[in-house]
């Protein structure tokens, strides 16, 4: 048996390093920056109200309240075609530019409208009230975001500001996801006898897109020999990492393992974990193979181990792995000691100034319900066990 460690280390020094690109700003959520960003422009880009109200000369107002002649009115969205001379205002939406002559705002609310061309106001204005200068958000030249920075809607929405209609950042990889055996059936019809449903496939297309990658549904391929290596051959020219689920272990009939091997590209290992003992990788052609175990808990366990940290690799996140915190186990936790890691399924929550840990259902391969239930992986490690109210070690897996 392999370690954990040995085994994630050689996965991670063997896929591909990320290609920057140009991502439309559409696509980029959860991307990577990819080059340092710097204003092209000021925003806002002019100077403009942050209220509702009237622009004024501040020094009419001084000996508040007082009556202002309204010549004009001004929205957002349209130049100032009037001057604010000496005892005028203009009625002023926020987002507006200040028109000439005008250098503070009077919000509204301190305002009183005296007939069709006249306005009392009521309080004086200082200097600059209300107004927005050029540059207040970002000023042209400043240095904005740095590569490295994963984007979030708040970026995207800076970059928006700055006029950027893509940037550079690493594309989102395709990954290309097939389920393998002949048990599996698609679809809601009747089963057969001896079939079962195919859930990995949409739980692994799932987490694919979950991890920021575009999932490419491949479908099921039967325990044949040829068709596998040809949809290999496929998948590898036209995705950028392929996963499948099933085929690896010691059976008779694993397939993915036999087309691998074949191939003459198999690594495989039986990795000191449960669940999720044994693990085939591969690269075809330099794309990297994710061969996971079938038991459907063994599957997501394996992708959360092996696939999410090279995929998030691959695209050139800073930080690849789930966080793992210190939580209090609120049940004991009895294991077998065998020399393996174990990761249970746990339920975590935050009691107020800690996190609590129980098991969230029958902690067998196959027993994908427990699973769903769970929103953490308790790490542990081999021994008899934790007891309650231990503290113990817990992968978030929200
Ligand atoms: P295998 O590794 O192919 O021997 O599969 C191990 C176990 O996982 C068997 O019970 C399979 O029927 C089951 N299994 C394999 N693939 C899937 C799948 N896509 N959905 C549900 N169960 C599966
Ligand atoms: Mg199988």
């Amino acid at each position: 048996m392999e370690s954990l460690e040995v085994v994630q280390a050689h996965i991670r020094a063997a896929v591909p390093s990320p290609r920057a690109g140009m991502v439309p700003l559409r696509d980029a959520l959860g991307l990577v920056l990819a080059g340092d960003i710097a204003a092209g422009e000021a925003v806002p880009p002019f100077a403009n109200t942050a209220m509702d109200g009237y622009a004024v000369r501040a020094a009419d107002t001084t000996h508040a309240p007082v009556r202002l002649r309204v010549v004009g009115d001004l929205a957002a969205g349209h130049a100032p075609t009037t001057r604010v001379g000496a005892g005028d205002a203009i009625r002023i939406m926020t987002g507006a530019p200040m028109p000439p002559g005008a250098d503070a705002i009077v919000m509204v609310e301190r305002t009183e409208r005296d007939g069709d061309d006249g306005v009392t106001i009521q309080v004086p204005a200082a200097l600059g009230d209300h107004i927005r200068h050029p540059g207040g958000d970002v000023a042209e030249g400043d240095a904005v975001f740095a590569a490295g920075a994963v984007l979030t809607p708040a970026h995207l929405g800076v970059l928006a500001s700055l006029g950027f209609a893509d940037v550079p950042a690493y594309p989102r990889i395709r990954v290309g996801v097939i389920s393998t055996g002949d048990e599996l059936r698609e679809g809601p019809g009747v089963l057969a006898p001896g079939q079962i449903r195919d859930s990995n496939r949409p739980m692994m297309v799932a987490l694919v897109r979950e991890a920021g990658c575009d999932a490419v549904d491949l479908g099921i391929g039967r325990d044949d020999e040829a068709a596998v290596t040809a949809m290999f051959r496929d998948a590898a020219a036209s995705c950028d990492a392929i996963i499948t689920t099933g085929g690896v272990s010691v059976g008779d009939y694993d397939v993915v393992k036999a087309v691998l091997d074949q191939l003459g590209v198999l690594e495989w290992w039986q990795v000191s974990i449960k669940p999720a003992k044994p693990l085939a990788f591969a690269r075809i052609d330099g794309t990297p193979v994710f061969g996971l175990p079938g038991n459907p808990v063994s599957s997501h366990v394996s992708f959360e181990l092996f696939a999410r940290p090279a995929l998030r690799q691959m695209m050139g996140h800073p930080e690849v792995d789930r966080p793992v915190v210190t939580a209090i186990a609120g049940e004991a936790m009895p294991r077998r000691a065998d020399g393996k890691l174990y990761f249970d399924r746990v339920r975590v929550r935050y009691d107020g100034d800690r996190y609590v840990a129980v098991r969230s259902g029958t902690q067998a391969s196959n027993v994908l319900s427990g699973m769903a239930l769970a929103n953490g992986l308790a790490l542990l490690p081999d021994g008899p066990g934790i007891d309650a109210g231990a503290p113990l070690q817990v992968m978030l897996l929200t």
